[in-house]
C-alpha cells in the first residue's frame, strides 16, 4: 500500500512549524526520523493532508545541558546521542537502553523525540524517560508547556500533546543513576521492540525505582528502599506485576509479561546495588 497524496512541507524555522500546526491541526502530522511514520503511512494507518519534515532543521538538532537537566531537541537522532561524549557521565541510564532501540540504520535516523511522541509501551526511551522522572517540552503559537513522563504518554500510542503542538526537546535530569544503574530487556531478537523491559536507578535518596515496560499501555514505576529483604522484594513485586496487567499479542502472553517481571527484578536490584558498590 501507499500513502494517500499529502502536501509536504520542510519548514525553515520552529515558528515555521507552528504556524503550519496552528493552520492544519489534526490534518497535519510532524515527520521526525520517519521510522514508524513512515510504515504507519504506507498502511494507512495516518492519513495526513500535511506533512511537516522536521528532521534537517538545525535549530532543532542540539543537546544542551544547564544546572539540572540534559535537554535534546526534536531533531537530535538516537544515534547522535548515543555517541554524545558525556552520556554515560550524565545518564549512564540511557547510555545502557540506547543501544537496544532498533538497529543502527533505524537509530541514524529515528530521533530521541519521536520515540517519545510515538509512544508505543515497549520502547526504551519513553522507558527511561519515565525511569529518570524527565520531562517533555511542547510549543505551540498558545505558548510553552513542559508535562513529567506521567503526564505525557497517557496510553498505548497516546499522549497528551495537542493538535497545534510541536514536542521541541525533551529533559532528562543530570547524573540520575551514578550512584547505580540497571537494564535489561527481553526481545525475540537484539533490536527487536522489547517484550518485557526492566530499568532500575538508585536515586541516591535510600531508595531504588523500577521501571518496567512493554506489559502495560506505558511504561510504570515503583520505588523500593535499598535495604529491602528478598522476600518483602518478592512479595512487592508479585502485586506490580499483577497490577500491570498486561496484553497477549504474537510475541507473548500477559501471563508470560508478568512472569518476566516477577524474575527480571530481583536479579537487577542486585546488580544496581553491585554497580553501586
Ligand atoms: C526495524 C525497526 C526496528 C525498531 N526497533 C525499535 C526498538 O527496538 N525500540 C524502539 O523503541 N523503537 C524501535 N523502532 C522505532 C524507532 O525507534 C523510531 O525511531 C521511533 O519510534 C520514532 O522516531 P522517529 O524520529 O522515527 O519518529 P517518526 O516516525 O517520524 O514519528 C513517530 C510519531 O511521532 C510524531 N512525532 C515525531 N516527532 C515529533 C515531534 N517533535 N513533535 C510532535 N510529534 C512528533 C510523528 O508525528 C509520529 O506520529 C524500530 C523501528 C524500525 C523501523
Amino acid at each position: 500500500m501507499k500513502p494517500v497524496p499529502f502536501t509536504y512541507i520542510q519548514p525553515r524555522s520552529v515558528q515555521h512549524i507552528l504556524d503550519a500546526l496552528a493552520e492544519y491541526g489534526s490534518d497535519a502530522r510532524i515527520m521526525a526520523g520517519g521510522q514508524s511514520l513512515m510504515a504507519m503511512l504506507n498502511l494507512r494507518l495516518v492519513e495526513p493532508k500535511v506533512l511537516i519534515d522536521i528532521s534537517r532543521l538545525e535549530e532543532l538538532r542540539n543537546i544542551r545541558i544547564d544546572d539540572n537537566f540534559i535537554e535534546v531537541g526534536a531533531a537530535v537522532t538516537q544515534a547522535e546521542f548515543l555517541s554524545w561524549p558525556h552520556l554515560e557521565q550524565e545518564a549512564p541510564f540511557i547510555a545502557r537502553a540506547l543501544p537496544w532501540v532498533g538497529h543502527f540504520q533505524t537509530r541514524n535516523r529515528g530521533t530521541v523525540c519521536g520515540s517519545i511522541c510515538h509512544a508505543d509501551p515497549s520502547s526504551e526511551i519513553p522507558l527511561a524517560l519515565a525511569l529518570l522522572q524527565g520531562e517533555v517540552v511542547l510549543r505551540s503559537k498558545r505558548g510553552e508547556r513542559r508535562l513529567k513522563a506521567a503526564q505525557f504518554q497517557t496510553g498505548m500510542l497516546q499522549t497528551a500533546r495537542g493538535d497545534d503542538e510541536l514536542v521541541v526537546a525533551v529533559r532528562f535530569p543530570r547524573g540520575v543513576g551514578t550512584k547505580g544503574v540497571a537494564f535489561r530487556e527481553v526481545a525475540r531478537r537484539h533490536g527487536d521492540f522489547a517484550i518485557v523491559s526492566v530499568g532500575i536507578v538508585d536515586t541516591g535518596a535510600g531508595m531504588l525505582r523500577i521501571a518496567v515496560g512493554g506489559v502495560a499501555d506505558r511504561p510504570s514505576c515503583i520505588e523500593v528502599p535499598r535495604t529491602i529483604s528478598s522476600s518483602d522484594l518478592a512479595a512487592i513485586v508479585e502485586t506490580f506485576a499483577w497490577d500491570l496487567g498486561g496484553f497477549d499479542d504474537l510475541h507473548a502472553s500477559a501471563r508470560f509479561r508478568r512472569d518476566l517481571v516477577r524474575r527480571l527484578v530481583p536479579s537487577l536490584v542486585v546488580e544496581t546495588l553491585q554497580c553501586a558498590a
